[in-house]
């Protein structure tokens, strides 16, 4: 992640946290211990679906929460759209899409049947 990226995500992510959001936090990823994109638990993050700068009462409420991965970029990709400054209400749906995706997705020798099925 490049600096900018970083200090963006600082600024925006942690505009405002209370005492209780580690708490909440720790829990939450306890009980959805996989990122909802890929299925990984590698460095996983609460994502607040509705930024917390634009309603702090959604902060602990874990309805407001998602876990995304840091590993895959799926935080960035799902549930900022590719920017710290924006969010995602349909992430939980476009996670859950993806994630069907690619366990459907074509094995290597996949696209030489359906190639074979053109004739
Ligand atoms: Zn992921
Ligand atoms: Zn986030």
């Amino acid at each position: 992640m490049s600096l900018d990226l970083k200090k963006e995500k600082r600024s925006l992510e942690t505009f405002r946290v209370s005492p209780e959001w580690r708490r909440v936090r720790r829990d939450f990823l306890k009980l959805y211990p996989r990122c909802e994109a890929c299925g990984g638990k590698q460095r996983l993050e609460a994502h607040h679906i509705i930024p917390v700068h634009l309603k702090p009462s959604l902060e602990l409420d874990v309805n407001n929460l998602i876990t995304l991965c840091e590993l895959h970029s799926h935080h960035l990709t799902f549930g900022h759209k590719m920017s710290y400054r924006s969010w995602n209400r349909t992430v939980r749906e476009d996670a859950k899409n993806y994630r069907e995706s690619v366990k459907t997705r074509p094995k290597p020798w996949e696209l030489e049947e359906e190639t074979n099925d053109l004739g």
